[in-house]
Parts: C-alpha cells; structure tokens; sequence
C-alpha cells in the first residue's frame, strides 16, 4: 500500500506501472506495512502486446489470493511466464488454468474429478468439472485435448487447433463462473 500514490503530485505514480519489477526501500513502522521511501522500476515482465492479458491474469490472481495468503506470488510469477512463453490467447488459457490449478480448484486431467477412475476414452465437461462417462454427460473433451494442455503446461510448443481451443477456453470461463469471477471481454473474445 502505498498512501497517496495515485495523486497527481505523487513521486511514486509514474513508478507504479503494473508488471514491472520494482525495487522498493521502506521504513518499519511500529504498526502495520510502514512508509514507503523510495521506488525504482525495473524492467517489464511482459512484452507491450501482452500487456492486456497480463493485467487479466493479475486480476483474476488477485480473486484466487486473497490478502494475507501465503502463496500467490510465485505462482503468479509462473503464470506470467506461461503466459509470455505460449504467446497470446493459449497463453492466457494456459496461465489461468495453470493458477486455477495451483489455487485447487482443477483436478488431473486423466481422472473422472466425481468418481476418481482413470478414463482412457473421451471424457465430458459438466458444471466446471471433468467428468467420465459414468459420471455424466456435457461437452465432448477428448483424449487429444487432455494431451494438448497437459502438454502446453509443461511448456510445449503445441498449438491447438481452434476447436480444441475453443473448448479449453469454454472450460476455464466455466470454472471463473463457478466461482463467481468475471471474465472480461479481452477473455470471452479470444
Ligand atoms: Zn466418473
């Protein structure tokens, strides 16, 4: 927190760009997070064209984690670079299921997340779940599907078709609804 900042007058504003590295000094206070003495910006963790599905990524971080929770900013950090390394659209569906992930609200994608068995055959998309014929029935997420985001998680150069695309992104605005976060527009339109 930084009091005052967005003031016109303030000497921190035009440090304050978000995504950028800052290096920050501050005085302990007796109380509380202290007073900021002084801010330099570092370099940009994004390229300009990432700019908007940086600040998305940020906006949703800051549902999953919430003030006062140890975790959220290393895997932030991680989504960031999801995000960077995949390039635009599958780089923002990869870096929010990535943080959905960590933030528990995904199961694997090789188990039915109702009753737990391994599913070797296409799988269903139910409620914001994933679920095996047994279990349930929605929209068809096959075996190749679950191999692509497996996959361009853990950093490959894969690019899904706009079908499969299609399909991942109705997924994670699934999940966000369940959960009662917005996505914007720069998000519904990819
Ligand atoms: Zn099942």
């Amino acid at each position: 927190m930084v009091r005052g900042a967005r003031r016109p007058k303030s000497d921190f504003r035009a440090c304050l760009e978000p995504l950028h590295t800052l290096q920050i000094s501050w005085r302990c206070g007796r109380t509380g997070m202290g007073t900021l003495v002084d801010i330099q910006r570092g370099q940009s963790l994004l390229q300009p064209s990432f700019l908007l599905d940086g600040l998305e990524l940020l906006a949703i971080a800051s549902r999953l984690f919430q003030e006062g929770d140890p975790h959220g900013f290393g895997e932030t950090t991680v989504a960031l670079t999801l995000l960077a390394e995949q390039g635009q659209q599958q780089g923002l569906m990869a870096a929010v299921w990535y943080l959905l992930d960590v933030a528990g609200w995904l199961g694997d994608l090789s188990h039915c997340w109702q009753c737990g068995r391994e599913a070797e055959q296409t799988m269903f998309w139910q409620h914001a779940r994933l679920v095996c014929d047994d279990c349930g029935q929605g929209m068809p997420v096959s075996v190749g599907l679950r191999k692509s985001i497996t996959a361009v998680l853990s950093g490959g150069h894969i690019l899904l078709g706009a079908a499969d695309a299609g399909r991942w992104r109705d997924m994670i605005s699934g999940v966000l609804n369940e959960h009662g976060i917005k996505v914007t527009d720069s998000f519904k339109g990819m």
